[in-house]
Protein backbone atom coordinates (compact mmCIF):
# COMPACT_ATOMS: atom_id res chain seq x y z
CA UNK A 1 0.00 0.00 0.00
CA UNK A 2 1.18 3.27 0.52
CA UNK A 3 3.06 2.89 2.95
CA UNK A 4 4.90 -0.27 0.99
CA UNK A 5 5.38 2.78 -1.76
CA UNK A 6 6.51 5.70 0.58
CA UNK A 7 9.59 3.28 1.80
CA UNK A 8 10.63 2.29 -1.93
CA UNK A 9 10.92 5.90 -2.77
CA UNK A 10 13.03 6.90 -0.16
CA UNK A 11 15.10 3.89 -0.45
CA UNK A 12 15.49 4.62 -4.14
CA UNK A 13 16.48 8.03 -2.70
CA UNK A 14 18.76 7.44 -0.34
CA UNK A 15 20.53 4.99 -2.83
CA UNK A 16 20.86 8.15 -5.50
CA UNK A 17 22.22 10.09 -2.84
CA UNK A 18 24.76 7.19 -1.39
CA UNK A 19 25.56 6.23 -5.20
CA UNK A 20 26.57 10.07 -6.24
CA UNK A 21 28.45 10.84 -3.30
CA UNK A 22 30.05 7.42 -3.66
CA UNK A 23 31.50 8.12 -7.14
CA UNK A 24 32.97 11.38 -6.25
CA UNK A 25 34.39 10.45 -2.92
CA UNK A 26 35.89 7.35 -4.43
CA UNK A 27 37.57 9.60 -7.04
CA UNK A 28 39.21 11.23 -4.30
CA UNK A 29 40.43 8.11 -2.22
CA UNK A 30 42.24 7.18 -5.80
CA UNK A 31 44.01 9.86 -5.95
CA UNK A 32 44.76 9.68 -2.19
CA UNK A 33 45.96 6.23 -2.64
CA UNK A 34 48.32 7.16 -5.76
CA UNK A 35 50.29 9.52 -3.51
CA UNK A 36 50.68 7.12 -0.98
CA UNK A 37 52.46 4.91 -3.85
CA UNK A 38 54.30 8.33 -5.12
CA UNK A 39 55.63 8.77 -1.12
CA UNK A 40 56.99 5.21 -1.07
CA UNK A 41 58.97 5.66 -4.38
CA UNK A 42 60.17 8.68 -3.42
CA UNK A 43 61.55 7.33 -0.04
CA UNK A 44 63.30 4.21 -2.01
CA UNK A 45 65.29 7.27 -3.92
CA UNK A 46 66.26 9.39 -0.95
CA UNK A 47 67.07 6.85 1.68
CA UNK A 48 70.39 7.51 2.51
CA UNK A 49 70.83 10.58 0.22
CA UNK A 50 68.87 13.26 2.68
CA UNK A 51 66.97 10.66 5.73
CA UNK A 52 68.16 9.09 8.11
CA UNK A 53 66.91 5.19 8.27
CA UNK A 54 65.05 6.23 11.23
CA UNK A 55 62.76 8.91 9.40
CA UNK A 56 62.04 7.00 6.28
CA UNK A 57 60.86 4.11 8.19
CA UNK A 58 58.71 6.79 10.64
CA UNK A 59 57.39 7.57 7.34
CA UNK A 60 56.93 4.47 5.50
CA UNK A 61 54.64 3.07 8.72
CA UNK A 62 52.78 6.17 8.31
CA UNK A 63 52.45 6.04 4.41
CA UNK A 64 51.14 2.40 5.30
CA UNK A 65 48.54 3.35 7.98
CA UNK A 66 47.49 6.09 5.33
CA UNK A 67 47.33 3.35 2.90
CA UNK A 68 45.37 0.90 4.93
CA UNK A 69 43.04 3.69 6.03
CA UNK A 70 42.37 4.41 2.41
CA UNK A 71 41.48 1.07 1.30
CA UNK A 72 38.95 0.53 4.21
CA UNK A 73 37.56 3.30 3.08
CA UNK A 74 37.71 1.85 -0.27
CA UNK A 75 35.85 -0.50 0.46
CA UNK A 76 33.15 1.69 2.25
CA UNK A 77 32.64 3.67 -1.01
CA UNK A 78 32.66 0.12 -3.19
CA UNK A 79 29.35 -0.93 -1.11
CA UNK A 80 27.75 2.42 -1.51
CA UNK A 81 28.52 2.17 -5.39
CA UNK A 82 26.82 -1.34 -5.52
CA UNK A 83 23.71 0.07 -3.22
CA UNK A 84 23.52 3.19 -5.11
CA UNK A 85 23.09 1.09 -8.07
CA UNK A 86 25.97 2.71 -9.80
CA UNK A 87 27.68 -0.39 -10.24
CA UNK A 88 27.85 -1.28 -14.29
CA UNK A 89 26.07 -4.64 -14.14
CA UNK A 90 26.06 -7.98 -16.74
CA UNK A 91 22.99 -9.74 -16.01
CA UNK A 92 23.64 -13.35 -17.33
CA UNK A 93 22.09 -16.76 -16.45
CA UNK A 94 23.81 -18.09 -12.97
CA UNK A 95 23.59 -21.19 -10.95
CA UNK A 96 23.22 -19.74 -7.82
CA UNK A 97 24.39 -23.07 -6.22
CA UNK A 98 28.36 -22.17 -7.55
CA UNK A 99 28.05 -18.78 -6.05
CA UNK A 100 27.16 -20.55 -2.68
CA UNK A 101 30.16 -23.00 -2.97
CA UNK A 102 32.57 -19.92 -3.48
CA UNK A 103 31.18 -18.05 -0.17
CA UNK A 104 30.98 -20.94 2.01
CA UNK A 105 34.74 -21.47 1.48
CA UNK A 106 35.28 -18.08 2.35
CA UNK A 107 33.35 -18.20 5.74
CA UNK A 108 35.56 -16.06 8.02
CA UNK A 109 35.38 -18.59 11.47
CA UNK A 110 34.92 -16.47 14.48
CA UNK A 111 37.81 -15.59 16.57
CA UNK A 112 35.81 -17.28 19.87
CA UNK A 113 33.92 -20.78 19.28
CA UNK A 114 33.31 -22.35 15.98
CA UNK A 115 30.62 -22.34 13.36
CA UNK A 116 29.49 -25.15 11.66
CA UNK A 117 28.29 -24.75 8.10
CA UNK A 118 25.70 -26.93 6.71
CA UNK A 119 24.84 -26.59 3.17
CA UNK A 120 21.77 -28.41 1.32
CA UNK A 121 21.83 -27.62 -2.17
CA UNK A 122 19.17 -28.60 -5.20
CA UNK A 123 20.56 -30.66 -7.87
CA UNK A 124 18.08 -29.49 -10.36
CA UNK A 125 18.44 -25.64 -9.34
CA UNK A 126 16.91 -23.39 -11.91
CA UNK A 127 19.39 -20.99 -13.15
CA UNK A 128 18.58 -17.20 -12.03
CA UNK A 129 19.33 -13.68 -14.30
CA UNK A 130 21.63 -11.76 -12.82
CA UNK A 131 24.90 -10.06 -12.38
CA UNK A 132 26.97 -12.69 -10.92
CA UNK A 133 29.74 -10.17 -8.71
CA UNK A 134 26.35 -8.45 -7.25
CA UNK A 135 24.37 -11.74 -6.54
CA UNK A 136 27.82 -12.58 -4.78
CA UNK A 137 27.71 -9.96 -2.90
CA UNK A 138 24.00 -9.88 -2.27
CA UNK A 139 24.56 -13.25 -0.71
CA UNK A 140 27.57 -12.82 1.38
CA UNK A 141 25.99 -10.24 2.91
CA UNK A 142 23.55 -12.61 4.56
CA UNK A 143 26.39 -15.01 5.12
CA UNK A 144 28.74 -11.79 6.68
CA UNK A 145 25.55 -11.15 8.90
CA UNK A 146 24.74 -14.65 10.08
CA UNK A 147 28.63 -15.27 11.22
CA UNK A 148 28.41 -12.14 13.24
CA UNK A 149 25.40 -13.26 14.93
CA UNK A 150 27.07 -16.24 16.49
CA UNK A 151 30.13 -14.53 17.84
CA UNK A 152 30.59 -17.29 20.16
CA UNK A 153 30.10 -20.33 17.67
CA UNK A 154 26.55 -21.62 16.05
CA UNK A 155 25.08 -23.46 13.20
CA UNK A 156 24.65 -21.49 9.55
CA UNK A 157 22.66 -23.60 7.13
CA UNK A 158 22.35 -22.54 3.42
CA UNK A 159 19.65 -24.18 1.10
CA UNK A 160 18.64 -24.06 -2.26
CA UNK A 161 15.51 -25.32 -3.75
CA UNK A 162 13.13 -24.63 -7.18
CA UNK A 163 9.87 -23.30 -5.49
CA UNK A 164 6.91 -25.24 -6.89
CA UNK A 165 4.13 -23.17 -8.24
CA UNK A 166 3.40 -21.53 -11.33
CA UNK A 167 6.02 -18.45 -10.89
CA UNK A 168 9.37 -19.91 -11.62
CA UNK A 169 11.35 -18.71 -8.39
CA UNK A 170 14.65 -20.28 -6.83
CA UNK A 171 14.51 -20.09 -2.83
CA UNK A 172 17.55 -19.68 -1.57
CA UNK A 173 17.35 -19.61 2.75
CA UNK A 174 20.22 -18.53 5.28
CA UNK A 175 19.77 -19.77 8.71
CA UNK A 176 22.11 -18.82 11.82
CA UNK A 177 20.94 -19.86 15.30
CA UNK A 178 22.78 -16.67 16.69
CA UNK A 179 21.41 -13.55 18.94
CA UNK A 180 18.72 -12.93 16.65
CA UNK A 181 16.52 -9.42 16.01
CA UNK A 182 14.10 -7.71 18.61
CA UNK A 183 10.81 -7.08 16.21
CA UNK A 184 12.33 -3.27 16.71
CA UNK A 185 15.65 -4.36 14.88
CA UNK A 186 13.41 -6.81 12.53
CA UNK A 187 11.74 -4.04 11.32
CA UNK A 188 14.81 -1.41 10.47
CA UNK A 189 17.08 -4.42 9.34
CA UNK A 190 16.88 -3.54 5.79
CA UNK A 191 16.94 0.26 6.14
CA UNK A 192 19.93 1.66 4.32
CA UNK A 193 22.70 2.89 7.18
CA UNK A 194 20.67 1.21 9.96
CA UNK A 195 22.76 -0.86 12.41
CA UNK A 196 23.09 -1.78 15.75
CA UNK A 197 26.98 -2.43 15.52
CA UNK A 198 29.51 -0.33 17.14
CA UNK A 199 30.70 2.50 15.15
CA UNK A 200 33.70 1.71 12.27
CA UNK A 201 32.59 -1.59 12.19
CA UNK A 202 30.80 -1.25 8.88
CA UNK A 203 27.99 1.77 7.35
CA UNK A 204 25.08 -0.44 7.59
CA UNK A 205 24.76 -1.15 4.35
CA UNK A 206 24.90 -4.86 4.10
CA UNK A 207 21.51 -5.82 3.97
CA UNK A 208 20.64 -2.61 2.25
CA UNK A 209 22.62 -3.32 -0.52
CA UNK A 210 21.28 -7.33 -0.65
CA UNK A 211 18.05 -5.58 -0.91
CA UNK A 212 18.97 -3.67 -3.76
CA UNK A 213 20.27 -6.07 -5.81
CA UNK A 214 17.65 -8.51 -5.22
CA UNK A 215 15.50 -5.95 -5.80
CA UNK A 216 16.80 -5.29 -9.22
CA UNK A 217 16.38 -9.08 -10.55
CA UNK A 218 12.90 -8.82 -9.65
CA UNK A 219 13.55 -10.83 -6.52
CA UNK A 220 12.22 -10.51 -2.79
CA UNK A 221 13.98 -10.49 -0.03
CA UNK A 222 12.47 -11.52 3.69
CA UNK A 223 13.83 -11.43 7.17
CA UNK A 224 12.32 -14.06 9.85
CA UNK A 225 13.74 -13.73 13.11
CA UNK A 226 13.27 -14.02 17.11
CA UNK A 227 15.63 -12.83 19.92
CA UNK A 228 17.39 -15.46 21.44
CA UNK A 229 16.55 -17.97 19.04
CA UNK A 230 17.83 -16.54 15.13
CA UNK A 231 17.57 -15.74 11.99
CA UNK A 232 16.34 -16.90 8.88
CA UNK A 233 16.99 -14.70 5.44
CA UNK A 234 15.05 -15.79 2.52
CA UNK A 235 15.62 -14.91 -0.76
CA UNK A 236 13.63 -15.45 -3.99
CA UNK A 237 14.82 -14.99 -7.01
CA UNK A 238 12.93 -15.61 -10.44
CA UNK A 239 14.01 -17.91 -13.21
CA UNK A 240 13.26 -16.92 -16.56
CA UNK A 241 11.66 -19.27 -18.70
CA UNK A 242 15.14 -20.14 -21.37
CA UNK A 243 13.66 -19.53 -24.63
CA UNK A 244 13.46 -21.64 -27.61
CA UNK A 245 16.62 -21.06 -29.72
CA UNK A 246 15.69 -19.48 -32.60
CA UNK A 247 15.43 -20.65 -35.63
CA UNK A 248 17.91 -21.39 -37.73
CA UNK A 249 17.77 -19.53 -41.09
CA UNK A 250 16.12 -20.91 -44.08
CA UNK A 251 18.92 -22.44 -46.77
CA UNK A 252 19.92 -19.15 -48.96
CA UNK A 253 18.52 -16.45 -46.69
CA UNK A 254 20.91 -13.37 -46.35
CA UNK A 255 22.63 -14.05 -43.09
CA UNK A 256 21.30 -9.95 -41.30
CA UNK A 257 18.19 -9.71 -41.83
CA UNK A 258 16.32 -7.37 -39.61
CA UNK A 259 14.04 -9.80 -37.37
CA UNK A 260 11.23 -8.40 -35.08
CA UNK A 261 12.04 -10.50 -31.37
CA UNK A 262 8.64 -10.99 -29.81
P1 LIG B 1 25.63 -4.10 9.56
O1 LIG B 1 25.87 -5.59 9.52
O2 LIG B 1 26.81 -3.32 9.04
O3 LIG B 1 25.14 -3.62 10.89
P2 LIG B 1 23.40 -4.75 7.87
O4 LIG B 1 22.57 -3.95 6.95
O5 LIG B 1 24.08 -5.95 7.31
O6 LIG B 1 24.45 -3.76 8.53
O7 LIG B 1 22.49 -5.23 9.08
C1 LIG B 1 21.74 -4.28 9.80
C2 LIG B 1 21.40 -4.77 11.19
O8 LIG B 1 20.48 -5.86 11.12
C3 LIG B 1 22.58 -5.33 11.99
O9 LIG B 1 23.29 -4.30 12.66
C4 LIG B 1 21.88 -6.26 12.98
O10 LIG B 1 21.34 -5.55 14.08
C5 LIG B 1 20.71 -6.78 12.17
N1 LIG B 1 20.98 -8.10 11.59
C6 LIG B 1 21.19 -8.38 10.27
N2 LIG B 1 21.37 -9.69 10.09
C7 LIG B 1 21.28 -10.29 11.29
C8 LIG B 1 21.38 -11.64 11.76
N3 LIG B 1 21.61 -12.66 10.91
N4 LIG B 1 21.22 -11.86 13.09
C9 LIG B 1 20.97 -10.85 13.94
N5 LIG B 1 20.88 -9.56 13.57
C10 LIG B 1 21.02 -9.28 12.26
MG1 LIG C 1 26.15 -6.59 7.73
Amino acid sequence: GEARRQATARFDSLARLAGGVAHDFNNLLNIILSFTDFIDESLDDATGAVLTQDCSDAMRHDVDRIRHAGRRAAEFTHQLLTFGGKEVIKPVLVDLNAIVREIVDLVPTPVAGTVTVTVDLATDLQAVKGDVAQLRQALSNLVINAVEAMATGGTLEIATTNVAGTERLVHLRVTDNGTGMSPATLDQAMEPFFTTKPKGTGPGLGLATSYGIVRQSGGRLVLESEPGRGTTAHLYLPAPRLAASPPAPAAGAPGTTDRTVL
